[in-house]
Order: C-alpha cells, then sequence, then structure tokens
C-alpha cells in the first residue's frame, strides 16, 4: 500500500490584479481587484466550516501597481500588498489554519516577511524558456527572476513548492531542463517539498465575471464547464509526456513529491501509478485558476486509488520533514503543534509535548532489563525513545539474551485460523479500518452455514485454534457470544476456541458480573482469551483514538477477571501512531504488575498500527512505523517485560514475514498463527497477506537459523522441525 496525499485547503483569491500579462492566464484582471478585510474575515470564517487546513492565498502578481488597489491598501492600513497578505494569515493563524502563499516572484525582504505567517510558499518555475510567446507582457516569467525568488526561499529555509507548466509552447527537452533547474536549487537547499507537474488547458474568458464565483458553483455542482479550443501557442501533450516527467522528477529530485492537479485531465490515477505522490491541495472552493473544473471528490478519487492499493491521505500544507525550528516560525509552529499535532512525525521525543528524555538511564536499564529487573518509567521512556544506534544494538542483544534465556531458540508457531463472525461495530475507534456501522455496504455477518463451512475448512488445513473476534455488534446479547462458541465446539469438538476480546467481553456482560460472563463462556466452549483491545493502556491515548471504548481499568478487571476464571489470555499493544514514548511506558508498568498479580498472560503480541484506510492515517497524518522503529520497540517491550513473560510474538500481519524474521534477533520467539483469514489488518490496508502455511513460518524461522516448532494455543508443543543439515 502507498500513500497517495492532498491537503484539505480553501483558496482565497486575495487579488486577481496583476502586472502581468500571461496569454494562458484567465485568473488575472488588470482593473482593481481585492478584498476588503472584512470580506476577508467572512471567508475565512466560511473556510474554517468547511474543515479547511490550509489557507491557499492565491493573488496577482504586484497589484499595488494599480493607483486604485494602492489607494485601498492604504485605506486598509497597508504600506504594500506583502502586508495585507500577512494580515489576511494571521487571521488564518488564529482560526487555526495554515497559510499556504502564492504571490508570485518576490524580493527576499518580503519572503522573509511571509515567512512569519505561513507554513510554506510557492511559485511556479513554470519553464526555462525565456522566449514563450504566452510570457509576453510578463517580465517577472523570466526563469532567472523566478529562479532567483526559488533559490532566495531556500536561503531563508521556506518549505516552498513549485513546477512547471506543461504544454505552454515548450519543447519536450525544456521541461526537463526545468525539472534540473530546480533540481539544482534544491541539491543546495533541500527546501523544495514538491514539484507540481501541470498541464495546460484552455480557459474561455470571463470577462468582468469572478472565477472564485464561478470555481466554488463548478465545486458545489461537480459540473465541467465546456472545452476551450486550444490556442496557437500552446503545445499538445500526451499522457507519455507526462510519465516521462513523472520519472524525471523521481530521477532528479528523489526526495520531493510529485503533484499532478486531479482536476486538469484524466491522467492522475495512471500517473500516480507512474510514480506521483500527491494531488495537491483539494480546496473546498474550487479552483480559482480553472473554475470549470472542479476538484474530483476525495471519496471518489478513494474509491477509484484502493483497489489499486493506494491509500488516499491528507497532509498538510507544509511537509512533515519541514516541520520543525530551523524551517518553521515558530508562531506558525504553535497551530501545527496545537491543531495538527497528529502530523508532526515523531523523532525520538513526544510530538504534543516535549520532555527531556533521560538518555543517561539507558544502560543501566539495558543491563537491569536483562537480568529481569523492573524498569522505571522514565527509563522505559528513554528506551522506547532511544534513537542513538549503539544504544538500539545493545537494547537488541539484551533482548536476544533474554529471548534464549526464556524461551530457548525453538521459533513457535501455531495452526490457527481467525474468523471474524461480523464487522459491525458500534464503537467507532479512529484506528480502526474493520468495524462498520450496521447500514454501511461494507457491513458484513457471516450465517451459520458459512460459519460452520470455516470452522471445516480450518480442521482440513489442520488448525488447533480458532480465533474469533467481531466488532462490537449493537444486536448481540451474550446469547449470541455463547452460541458461536457452541456452533464451533459442535463442528470440530477438538479444536481450542480462542475468543473475544475485553471490548466484546465488556460489551456482552451487560448487568452480569465478570466472573459470571466467563463461566458461562467457559461452558459454551472458551479455551481462552486474546487481550486486544488494550491498545495502549493509558487512558490519555485511549481518549484521543477511541473515546467510545472500554477504559484502561476496566481493560484489566476484564483480563484479571478472565485469569481468575482459570482461562489464560494474551496481552497485546497497538503502537506506531500517536501515542508517547512515555504513554507505552505506562502500558509496560500495567502489564508487568497485571502479570505479577495473575501469571495468566501466555505471551506479549506488539502490534503496530496499519493507518493506510483508518481515520487516524487517513485525516490525522499518521505515517506507518518504519521497520527499524518496529524492531526497536520490539527490543523494547521484551526488556520491559524482563521475565515475567517468556514468550514475545512478531506479527507478520502487521509487519511483514521478513520483518518478523528479522524480530527473531531482536528478543522474538513467536511467530504467532497461520490464520487464514484476516480482516482487521487487512481493512486497514495491511498488505501482508492474510495466510501463511505451517512451511512458510518454519522456513522463516530456518532463515534465522533456529529450529521451528508447532504449537498449541497454551505453548504446548505438538511436533518439531530441526534446522535441516546443511548438504
Ligand atoms: S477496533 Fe474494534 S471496537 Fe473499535 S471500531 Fe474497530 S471493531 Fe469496533
Amino acid at each position: 500500500m502507498r500513500r497517495v496525499t492532498f491537503s484539505r485547503n480553501f483558496t482565497l483569491s486575495l487579488s486577481r490584479t496583476c502586472q502581468c500579462y500571461c496569454k494562458y492566464c484567465a485568473f488575472a484582471t488588470h482593473r482593481a481587484h481585492l478584498y476588503a478585510p472584512d470580506e476577508v474575515e467572512k471567508l475565512l470564517d466560511d473556510a474554517s466550516r468547511r474543515g479547511a487546513k490550509e489557507l491557499l492565498v492565491l493573488t496577482g502578481e504586484k497589484p499595488e501597481v494599480n493607483a486604485e488597489v494602492a489607494a485601498r491598501l492604504a485605506d486598509y492600513g497597508h504600506d504594500d500588498f506583502v502586508s495585507y497578505v500577512a494580515w489576511a494569515c494571521e487571521r488564518a493563524l488564529a482560526r487555526g489554519m495554515l497559510p499556504h502563499t502564492n504571490v508570485g516572484v518576490c524580493s527576499r525582504n518580503e519572503l522573509a516577511r511571509l515567512r512569519e505567517v505561513t507554513a510554506s510558499q510557492g511559485l511556479m518555475l513554470e519553464s526555462v524558456n525565456p522566449d514563450l510567446v504566452v510570457h509576453q507582457g510578463s517580465p517577472t516569467k523570466h526563469p532567472a527572476a523566478r529562479l532567483d525568488t526559488i533559490r532566495t526561499a531556500g536561503e531563508l529555509r521556506i518549505p516552498f513548492t513549485s513546477g512547471i507548466l506543461v504544454g505552454i509552447g515548450e519543447a519536450p527537452q525544456e521541461r526537463v531542463a526545468a525539472l534540473e533547474a530546480l533540481a539544482e536549487v534544491h541539491r543546495e537547499h533541500g527546501h523544495l517539498q514538491e514539484v507540481i507537474l501541470q498541464n495546460f488547458v484552455p480557459h474561455p474568458r470571463y470577462y468582468g465575471a469572478e472565477p472564485a464565483e464561478i470555481a466554488d458553483a463548478a465545486q458545489r455542482s461537480e459540473a465541467h464547464g465546456e472545452p476551450a479550443p486550444l490556442p496557437g501557442w500552446a503545445t499538445p501533450i500526451s499522457l507519455d509526456d507526462m510519465r516521462s516527467l513523472v520519472r524525471e522528477c523521481q530521477r532528479l529530485m528523489p526526495d520531493v513529491g510529485i503533484q499532478i492537479p486531479p482536476n486538469l485531465s484524466d491522467w492522475w490515477l495512471p500517473l500516480i501509478e507512474e510514480g506521483a505522490t500527491d494531488l495537491g491541495g483539494l480546496s473546498a472552493n474550487g479552483d480559482h485558476i480553472s473554475p470549470e473544473h472542479p476538484f474530483p471528490s476525495v471519496h471518489r478519487m478513494r474509491k477509484q486509488l484502493q483497489p489499486r492499493g493506494y491509500a488516499l491521505t491528507e497532509r498538510l500544507c507544509v511537509y512533515p520533514q519541514y516541520m520543525d525550528p530551523e524551517w518553521m516560525e515558530q508562531g506558525v509552529l504553535d497551530v501545527v503543534k496545537l491543531k495538527f499535532w497528529s502530523f508532526i512525525p515523531r523523532r525520538g521525543s513526544g510530538r504534543r509535548e516535549e520532555r527531556a528524555i533521560r538518555r543517561d538511564l539507558v544502560p543501566a536499564a539495558i543491563a537491569r532489563a536483562r537480568e529481569g529487573g523492573a524498569l522505571t518509567e522514565d527509563e522505559l521512556t528513554a528506551l522506547f525513545a532511544e534513537t542513538r544506534p549503539e544504544a538500539i544494538e545493545d537494547m537488541r542483544q539484551a533482548a536476544d539474551e533474554l529471548r534464549a534465556e526464556l524461551a530457548g531458540d525453538t521459533v513457535t508457531f501455531v495452526v490457527n485460523r481467525n474468523i471474524n463472525i461480523s464487522n459491525i461495530c458500534v464503537v467507532g475507534c479512529a484506528f480502526c479500518g474493520f468495524g462498520q456501522g450496521k447500514r454501511s455496504p461494507d457491513a458484513y455477518e457471516h450465517s451459520e452455514a458459512d460459519f460452520r463451512r470455516r470452522v471445516r475448512e480450518a480442521v482440513e488445513f489442520g488448525a488447533t485454534e480458532i480465533c474469533m473476534q467481531s466488532g462490537i455488534h449493537p444486536d448481540w446479547t451474550i446469547a449470541d457470544y455463547e452460541h458461536w462458541l457452541r456452533v464451533a465446539k459442535d463442528e470440530a469438538p477438538q479444536l481450542h476456541l480462542h475468543a473475544y476480546s475485553p471490548m466484546e467481553v465488556d460489551a456482552m456482560a451487560g448487568e452480569l458480573s465478570l466472573a459470571e460472563v466467563f463461566e458461562r463462556l467457559v461452558a459454551a466452549g472458551l479455551g481462552s482469551t486474546p487481550g486486544t483491545a488494550a491498545e495502549v493502556l493509558h487512558d490519555g491515548v485511549r481518549e484521543r483514538i477511541s473515546p467510545n471504548k472500554l477504559p484502561a481499568g476496566r481493560w484489566v478487571e476484564v483480563i484479571e477477571a478472565c485469569h481468575t476464571a482459570g482461562v489464560r489470555s494474551t496481552v497485546t499493544v497497538m503502537f506506531g501512531h500517536i501515542e508517547e514514548p512515555w504513554e507505552l511506558a505506562e502500558h509496560m508498568r500495567v502489564v508487568r504488575a497485571l502479570q505479577e498479580r495473575t501469571g495468566g498472560f501466555t505471551e506479549f503480541v506488539p502490534l503496530s498500527f496499519i493507518p493506510f484506510h483508518t481515520m487516524l492515517g487517513r485525516t490525522h497524518g499518521i505515517e506507518p512505523i518504519s521497520r527499524e522503529e518496529n524492531l526497536k520497540h520490539t527490543a523494547a517491550f521484551r526488556l520491559a517485560l524482563g521475565k515475567t513473560i517468556p514468550s514475545l510474538q512478531a506479527s507478520w500481519v502487521k509487519m511483514g514475514l521478513e520483518a518478523a524474521t528479522e524480530a527473531l534477533r531482536w528478543g522474538v520467539n513467536d511467530l504467532g498463527g497461520t490464520l487464514m483469514e484476516e480482516s482487521i489488518s487487512r481493512m486497514a490496508g495491511s498488505e501482508h497477506g492474510v495466510r501463511l502455511d505451517p512451511e512458510d513460518l518454519i522456513g522463516a524461522a530456518w532463515a534465522a537459523g533456529r529450529p521451528a516448532a508447532e504449537r498449541d494455543t497454551l505453548y504446548g508443543i505438538r511436533r518439531r522441525y530441526q534446522l535441516p543439515v546443511a548438504a
């Protein structure tokens, strides 16, 4: 799965008055055009209501060359237009929107003034040909002037967007030369976050009409205008031309985003498949430059992208790598921290709150954890936040030694089948791509016959366990949960039933005590319980990602009752989303204390978050955790558990079998189950498959140089697979 990004923005064409006369432009006017402050305030209120995260300030160039505009600016108390733009940006920031300005060629002083109130800025290079017919009468369209502005922005550390116009009369080799010129500036300053490849589309003239109004109306109705004829100076372009430009961008600027406007051609999809990464700002009020071309709806684009393996996700106008005091003014960064903190990449410490990380504690903490000692919150926090490669290697070694001491060299797995009987759910967790409302077209509920068939297939496959979990179905009572257990037992009495998360147990309990619930479930055939729904056992995190879910204290209560009833359970953690290192530390404290009380956990299962088709991924900017971070966390979990839970599992569904195999060097001794079907991670966008054969898991153990064994749910060994003797 690959992320394709877009920004949810609102366009403010603060002034369309322009000093240039570009022939392709129907946006600019040479009469006086300037929104008054009260009109700006109203538009910003509208933008806020429409949920825009970015304010795109798009203007003509140097509108104050028009005497009437200059007089109005003076009236509003501004010496020049940039001062008025800066005021509008401040008003947007006050409403929690991030400004991105595109006001044409600027001086160093103007760029610097705008830097104080913007998250990013932009200027299209357009072309490197200084003699294009379309640019006659537009001196600032000279490539030297534009490259000068783009370079100065780099010197001022401004996250910047640029791009080229394709089809305005330039020769094909000039397009590549323009990309090379951008690549050179980017090599010098590293400030280009994205390059737009914008194909020229001819427009009608709007003659006194307001493009902003045409755009807004077109966006609301989703109706495209009549195509206009291609002018004589234009160059026809083909999809293949655009494809080769995407490839050139990748070659020249591999670390820069490639943006394709999705409203200007039907090519955006093949160009994404070619390697473009971004669909730009999808303005709630339409495209003011090409107003007769409304943006396709996010929903429609997502539907087209998803089956092809792309997840359409929101970004801010400033790309994550620039969310840093080096690149942004503190006042703007404060808005990101306050409103959009989940978009800030984690760099060792927290995103919402800076806390001192006691790196000095790490060596002694590793040594004590290796001996099984419990770590303090500060020590655990430092392990989860660790970034130094040598310290991470020390963590890996200690975790690996602890694994060898507690679980030996044998890599275990279970032959099982997952059955998610229904995905209907009323809880609505922001990290979940599985749960669906009852009326959703994607909602399902297996029939009893279907369920029986799945159980029979599991038996034929050689499974010893069925794992059953569902959404929180609004109509199910404990009798339904008992029913499914009985049906499974009726079909295959020999199977171990590993069923029902603490959230399901809590939902089915109603007025019953937890002891009664477990008594009834055991009588119906329950063998053990998955310790899912734990997410992070810290109510602050739970409030942020799943406010309707059972609180941490209730999760502990359910599991404690489960263990007291003599039913073993696993325990999980879901990490790599918005949690802070100290919140994971608290999770591990709770888990360890619970295990010390009951001894009922069979294994600890770290589950890295899959963001693609979840609310957290789509709208909160959460990217998948890197393989390196995933492995580091794996080692930290092993060290945090000490000698309390001997088995640490790697989830191949979440991290992929290759990374799970590597995790065998980071404290892991178990590779989980064959699963046969898996809906929860798949529906969140996991691409690691839903089923493995025992041979795959045995092969993974052998690839790590370790023997394998099939186990049952409670870790009884069923069959051993010694390492093959080298030929
Ligand atoms: S995680 Fe579980 S409880 Fe939350 S929405 Fe998904 S299915 Fe429902």
